[in-house]
């Protein structure tokens, strides 16, 4: 069975001071996650990108600017030799449309499970938001929360 650490995007992956981060020109990958992602790929562990995306939903941005922005960071991590799993984002907001995959339903990491035949009790969630922590709590995987684009090799202790 394959650890994971599922992973928050903005704030988490990249800065998040922007209220929406839908260009790649604004796409700042945080200090310290290229660190962290490859330290924690020679211990293992696989990643998955959970993300809740609902400027869709408002009209903010399209479909297509997230996969460009997606596009891009998957390069990114490429080049560092990192392998994202899949990058899940819910598309959707409560205003507009309800729906089970915005965080904090877990239907976005149960998926996760069923596909890729993750290893619940080794696996972790990071999140900068409350909402992640209960994402984690409700799919039974732990939980950590993080200051809003602080260097993840501070949670490395965390993470057995
Ligand atoms: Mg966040
Ligand atoms: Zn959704």
């Amino acid at each position: 069975m394959r650890k994971v650490i599922f992973l928050d995007r903005d704030g988490v992956i990249n800065d998040n001071s922007h209220y929406y981060t839908y260009n790649v020109t604004d796409f700042i990958i945080n200090d310290g996650v290229i660190e962290f992602l490859k330290i924690m790929s020679q211990k293992g562990y696989e990643f998955i990108v959970i993300t809740n995306q609902s400027g869709i939903s408002k009209g903010v941005y399209a479909k297509a600017d997230v996969e460009s922005v997606h596009k891009y960071l998957i390069s990114e991590l490429g080049k560092s030799g990192i392998l994202i799993l899949e990058i899940y984002y819910c598309t959707h907001h409560n205003d507009v449309e309800a729906c089970l995959c915005r965080k904090p339903n877990s239907l976005l990491i149960e998926k996760s499970i069923a596909r890729f035949n993750i290893d619940k009790t080794q696996s972790y969630f990071i999140g900068d938001q409350q909402r992640d922590v209960d994402t984690a709590i409700a799919a039974n995987i732990k939980p950590i929360l993080v200051d809003q684009n602080s260097d993840l090799n501070e949670i490395m202790n965390k993470i057995v």
